[in-house]
């Protein structure tokens, strides 16, 4: 079983096309775990012949805009709480087919515990001949909502508390906004180094170092060195959307902050 708290390791095999064709995301921060999602999506699905994702190609744009015709998420049935054999059926039949562009497809279940056991008993069937390229993902709060025979056809990753997210984050922005104060470059580079490889976190970051330093400038007369700090901040926020590569957003921080 799979304990993976930042989901890197999804986006990593989403990058080399080695996703397995059948994972459960277990957490309760849906808004939280939709973000590392997209980024999944965009890594296995993405065309640019450069650094993935690109965020230029047919396939990113229509992931940002999400109406990419191989992405699926499946949710209960309008006026129905929970998701019904015939929803399971209608992915089977679908499932087979090959995909639109040629790459991946996914079906995206964001509340796995709503299945009824019918339709995760149908599920099963798919489960035990997956289409190739296709690439199940079931999302849910409750793992023990699932049989087991799903859960033991699926890769399962678990997606870290978001309080324990933020305090993670907000730990390190506070230590980032005491070296800034104080001019210490020294702890800034060192500080730099704790920073995990996880581009949400350090977006996350970010906000909450621009946060706390507005919060430091004094409303009257604006500190003209922390709006310059801010101004490198929001640059960096900048490159972060531009997806320049991880080291240089930590080194140009680290280098102009
Ligand atoms: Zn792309």
């Amino acid at each position: 079983m799979e304990n993976n708290t930042y989901l890197q390791r999804l986006i990593f095999l989403a990058g080399e096309h080695a996703l397995p064709h059948a994972i459960i995301i277990e957490g309760k921060n849906f808004i939280s775990i939709k973000d590392y999602l997209s980024e999944v999506l965009e890594n296995a699905m993405c065309k640019g012949s450069n650094e993935k994702p690109c965020k230029k190609c047919s396939d990113c744009i229509k992931l940002k805009a999400g109406c990419h015709p191989d992405v699926k998420f499946i949710e209960p049935e309008k006026d129905s709480k929970s998701i019904k054999i015939e929803s399971i059926r209608n992915i089977r039949e679908d499932a087979y087919v090959v995909s639109n562009e040629g790459g991946y497809k996914f079906y995206i279940i964001k509340n796995g515990e709503l299945l009824t056991v019918q339709a995760q008993n149908a599920f099963i069937k798919i489960l035990e001949e997956p289409p190739k390229n296709v690439v199940f993902i079931i999302c849910t709060e409750f793992l023990s909502a699932l049989i087991s025979t799903i859960r033991s056809r699926c890769q399962i990753f678990r997606f870290l508390e978001n309080e324990d997210l933020d305090s993670d984050v907000e730990k390190l922005g506070e230590n980032f906004v005491k070296a800034i104060l104080d001019d210490d470059k020294v702890e800034i580079l060192s500080l730099g180094g704790k920073i995990p490889n996880d581009r949400i976190f350090f977006k996350q970051l970010i906000n909450v170092i621009i946060e706390l330093l507005i919060k430091n400038c004094d409303k009257d007369s604006l500190n003209e060195k922390l709006v310059e700090k801010i101004d490198v901040l929001e640059n960096v926020l900048k490159m972060l959307e531009r997806n320049v590569n991880f080291n240089l957003l930590v080194c140009t921080l680290c280098a102009k902050i």
